[in-house]
């Protein structure tokens, strides 16, 4: 009788535990995808991440297909769907690699549950992170709550695991399946992909060129580059491969190590980039150990803050109209391309939380539409992070000033001349704030602000001192 192999957020066939285990059951395996309904259904995917699913679910498929296997794929809740499909093939054994939110955690438990009560092996493994949540504790048994300590207690602790290369082949059995067009991830028309798909290629394939071409060079320059996004190689862009399983962070941290230990890679530079890796684990810590990590501040002081409704300035932000270059830019390319720059996503943040007084969660919401690396934790880790309500957070009356901000990361203009081209043509000196600039120089550089670019839609001063103020407020009512 066949196993049941469950593909989720592990879209790979190298180094996949769970593909690995099934593989060496002997048994003939039936690879499956759930698009997933119900209660204990993971959160619905936004755009941006729909349309990567539907290319690395064909990808994967292409993969298996070429090893002698076949992608299963079914819709429903995954608490009939599974226990009905091991009835329909008779399958003796399911694996899969684990998940962290709560609904899915919940499903997967109730699942192992039928399954064990009917007699079928049921066998769950660690493909996403480095270290589990509950096995990375405390001295005193809890979990790290700051930054610092945990990535220091997980460079102590951690021990990469073998190693495990992709199946050359896999004696794949049948079953019926859904046909992924059918399943409209992405509309045919009007199709808003063409920005996304130029910069990305979707799949283990596309993971592990990204790996490959980082590590050949940039990744020594991190340190120096990472904080600059007008340079392209500055950072790895692996985050939605990550997110989506088609490479694992075992696998980053085994090759960052071997380059180190080959004299290969700048031993600084590679240990910050490392450590980028371990703010994604803490960010799954955080959500673990708090499943409303989405929506609920983090710190309960921020139930009091006097949030704004503004509908004319959230959508001046969303679309890169803010007044602000550095902004604006971020805005653009996050829509353009489905990803934006660590530095300029702080910065963006900060603009949204602060100087527009808006939740959060709004901007959230919106990053989690857009972003083709929109992942459960990190992103509601990241914005709690900005907003200062989330754990080990930056402070909030810390408010990043748009203008300096971007003077300092985009000194030479290359990020702001490429996604605000109407700008293009002003000096460096005002490039970063037009308003200042005088009526000549805006006319050489043939802008017109108010009509070529927006005029800011609130005033830097004006609206730190707003943030400062509701912040100050929120205190005095604990
Ligand atoms: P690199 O610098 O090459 O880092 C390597 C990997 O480390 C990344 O791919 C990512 O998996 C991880 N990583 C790096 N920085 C962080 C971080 N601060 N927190 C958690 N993991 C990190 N990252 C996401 O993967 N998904 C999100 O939805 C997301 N939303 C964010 C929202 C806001 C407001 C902010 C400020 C940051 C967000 N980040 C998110 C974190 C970070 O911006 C991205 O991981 C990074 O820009 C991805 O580019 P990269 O792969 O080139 O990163």
């Amino acid at each position: 009788s066949p196993a049941i192999l469950w593909f989720r957020e592990d879209l790979r066939l190298t180094d996949n535990p769970a593909l690995n285990a099934a593989v060496n059951s002997g048994r003939p395996l039936i690879c499956v995808y759930l698009r997933e309904t119900g209660a204990g259904a993971p959160r619905e995917m936004g755009g941006a991440s729909r349309w990567w699913l539907n290319k690395s679910l064909a990808s994967l498929g292409a993969s298996l297909e070429a090893i002698g296997g076949k992608l299963t794929l079914r819709t429903g809740p995954a608490e009939k769907i599974i226990p009905a499909l091991v009835e329909e093939t008779g399958a003796a054994a399911v694996f899969w690699n684990r998940r962290y939110g709560l609904p899915e955690r919940e499903t997967d438990a109730a699942i192992k549950k039928t399954l064990k009560d009917n007699g079928v092996e049921c066998q769950s493994f660690n493909g996403r992170l480095l270290m589990e949540p509950w096995d990375l504790k405390t001295g005193s048994g809890g979990w790290y709550k700051v930054f610092t300590p945990f990535w220091r207690a997980l460079q102590a602790q951690y021990k990469p695991p073998a190693f495990i290369p992709s199946p050359k082949k896999i004696a794949g059995a049948s079953a019926e399946t859904e046909n992924l067009k059918d399943w409209g991830l992405h509309p045919e028309k009007p199709d808003w992909s063409g920005g996304i798909a130029a910069a990305w290629e979707p799949g283990e394939v596309g993971a592990q060129k990204r790996l490959d071409a980082f590590l050949d060079g940039p990744v020594s320059d991190y340190v120096g580059t990472r904080n600059l996004p007008g340079v392209s190689t500055g950072t790895s862009r692996l985050s939605p491969h990550l997110r989506f399983g088609e490479i694992g962070p075992a696998q980053i941290w085994r090759a960052v190590r071997a380059r180190l230990e080959a004299q290969q890679a700048d031993e600084d530079s590679a240990r910050v980039f490392l450590s980028e890796i371990a703010w994604r684990e803490f960010s799954y810590t955080l959500l673990y150990y708090n499943p409303a990590l989405a929506t609920e501040n983090y710190n309960s002081n921020f139930n009091q803050m006097a949030w704004r409704k503004d509908d004319s300035g959230f959508a001046a932000w969303s679309r890169g109209q803010t007044g602000y270059p550095i902004v604006d830019a971020g805005m653009r390319e996050l829509w353009h391309t489905g990803w934006m720059h660590n530095r300029v996503r702080m910065i963006v943040a900060s603009f949204l939380t602060k100087h527009l007084l808006l939740p959060w969660q709004q901007g959230e919401q919106w990053f989690w539409d857009t972003l083709v690396d929109a992942d459960p934790a990190a992103n509601p880790a990241s914005w709690q992070w900005t907003a200062g309500s989330g754990a080990d957070a930056a402070p909030y009356f810390r408010v990043f000033n748009p203008i300096s901000q971007g003077q300092k990361f985009d000194e030479d203009g290359a990020y702001v001349r490429h996604w605000c081209p109407e700008l293009a043509g002003l000096p460096d000196k005002y490039l970063h704030a037009p308003f200042e600039a005088d009526a000549q120089t805006l006319k050489r550089a043939r802008v017109m602000l108010g009509t070529d670019y927006p005029e800011p839609i609130i005033d830097h001063p004006v609206g730190r001192q707003r943030a400062l103020d509701a912040y100050k407020a929120m205190k005095e009512e604990q």
